[in-house]
């Protein structure tokens, strides 16, 4: 029988799958991770499902933070790529949640050489400008370069980037695109690292759209009057990563209600607390 707040806890968890998975931010594939609150050394992973199909406890699996490995050595390894999650958890210590995806609308940022920046308000959290996780630079001869984070050292060398130097355990930076695959992302808790998923997602379409309309309009004498794409200055982009940190709440409870009523969705643990 697990406690009330582990309920409430997994409820989330299968919840935020869900969300993630309604707005496409992830599809048959990706995953989101939270810590156990009772015990830091250990996190909840979805087992090797989709997540639009995880619905109960008995599809999350519990995993060492200092492995990935899971917590009971009877039950199936999961996902190739958990460590992705198990070593920005370990980095990071006031890191409780990361989202794993494989967005189509992200995935350009990784192989175009076009920096990822925040182009409106809601994506603030983003920073001045998203590093890039060039996997190629950490793998070895003898692994398969099928560009997976199936490695302790892959994830350690992923989680790197978050921070600004190589001794720091206080992130500076919190998503990750990840050169052609997809993003990591980070938070607090389930619903800010949701949060920054949704947004970095809709971030990324807002982007593009706003280069291809500043190229189109560049070749029009009447229309093209400005020299490219302005996106958040500095102020604006701090200013607005605080705002996004206060307010990242306000979107939770209707992202619950639209898949609480979805009959795609299933969660045995009830709605979680919104
Ligand atoms: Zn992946």
């Amino acid at each position: 029988m697990v406690s009330t707040n582990l309920t409430a806890l997994l409820s989330t968890l299968i919840t935020s799958n869900h969300i993630l998975h309604y707005h496409n931010v992830l599809d048959a594939y990706g995953h989101v991770s939270v810590r156990n609150p009772n015990n830091a050394s250990t996190f909840f992973l979805s087992k090797q499902l989709a997540p639009a199909l995880v619905s109960s406890p008995a599809d999350i699996n519990e995993y060492y933070v200092s492995s990935g490995e899971a917590v009971n050595s009877s039950d199936p390894a999961g996902y190739a790529e958990r460590y992705i999650h198990s070593e920005i958890l370990k980095r990071f210590p006031q890191v409780n949640s990361v989202v794993h995806s494989h967005s189509e609308d992200v995935i350009p940022y990784g192989i175009a050489g076009v920096d990822m920046r925040p182009s409106y308000h809601m994506a603030g959290f983003l920073g001045s400008k998203v590093p890039v996780f060039e996997i190629e630079q950490y793998y070895n001869n003898s692994q398969v370069h099928d560009m997976l984070v199936s490695t302790n050292p892959l994830g350690a060398a992923l989680a790197s980037l978050f921070a600004n130097s190589s001794s720091s355990n206080a992130p500076t930076n919190t998503l990750v695109v990840m050169r052609g695959h997809g993003f990591a992302t980070i938070g607090a808790n389930l619903t800010e690292s949701t949060f920054r998923a949704y947004f970095a997602a809709s971030n990324a379409r807002v982007q593009r759209k706003a280069l291809t309309l500043a190229a189109l309009a560049a070749k029009d004498g009447e229309l093209g009057h400005t020299d490219g794409v302005r996106y958040l200055d500095m102020r604006e982009q701090a200013d607005a990563s605080v705002m996004n940190d206060w307010s990242s709440s306000k979107p939770w409870a209707m992202w619950v209600r639209e898949v609480e009523v979805n009959p795609l969705y299933v969660n045995t643990l009830g709605t979680p607390p919104v």
